[in-house]
């Protein structure tokens, strides 16, 4: 078994849709980012590359590079899974955590919950997303972006 950690930040960019896990969350400010900014997502591909030991997001997909402008972070995620699985590992499961005063995830997590299996092609019993507020203390606490953190166990197929 390989057990990994993933981390990422974004702040919000008020002209842009936010997405989360893969899921267009409405009436929200989106996030600032070279790709789609999906945090969330970002963090679950640094769970699974941290976990099998292939490097970070940056490394695989980076952002100097014009090709991954406005990415669809679903897709690095099925990029991310493939190269997983072609290393020899299967996903057991992913445990999130997203930090933000808004939205509130709540209301959105079983649709991320299901979309995010889909795209490792797990079970939705294998995938949990926890939303939380960081109680109004600092810069996430005042609103000005999400910070999400996420561990992924692998086992050695
Ligand atoms: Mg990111």
């Amino acid at each position: 078994m390989r057990i990994g950690y993933g981390y990422d930040s974004h702040v919000f960019d008020e002209g842009r849709p936010l997405k989360l896990g893969g899921v267009l969350i409405p009436d929200a400010p989106g996030l600032k980012g070279h790709s789609d900014a999906d945090a969330l997502i970002h963090a679950v591909i640094d769970a699974l590359y941290g976990a099998a030991a292939l490097g970070d997001i940056g490394s695989h997909f980076p952002d100097s590079d014009s090709k991954w402008k406005d990415a669809d972070s679903a897709a690095l995620l099925r990029t991310a899974i493939g190269e997983v699985l072609e290393a020899g590992f299967s996903v057991e499961n992913i445990d999130a955590t997203v930090i933000c005063e808004r939205p509130k995830l709540r209301p959105h997590v079983e649709a991320i919950r299901a979309r995010l299996a889909e795209l490792m092609d797990v079970p939705a019993s294998a995938v949990s997303v926890k939303g939380k507020t960081n109680e109004k203390m600092d810069d996430v606490g005042a609103g000005k972006g999400v910070v999400v953190h996420c561990v992924a166990l692998l086992t050695e197929r």
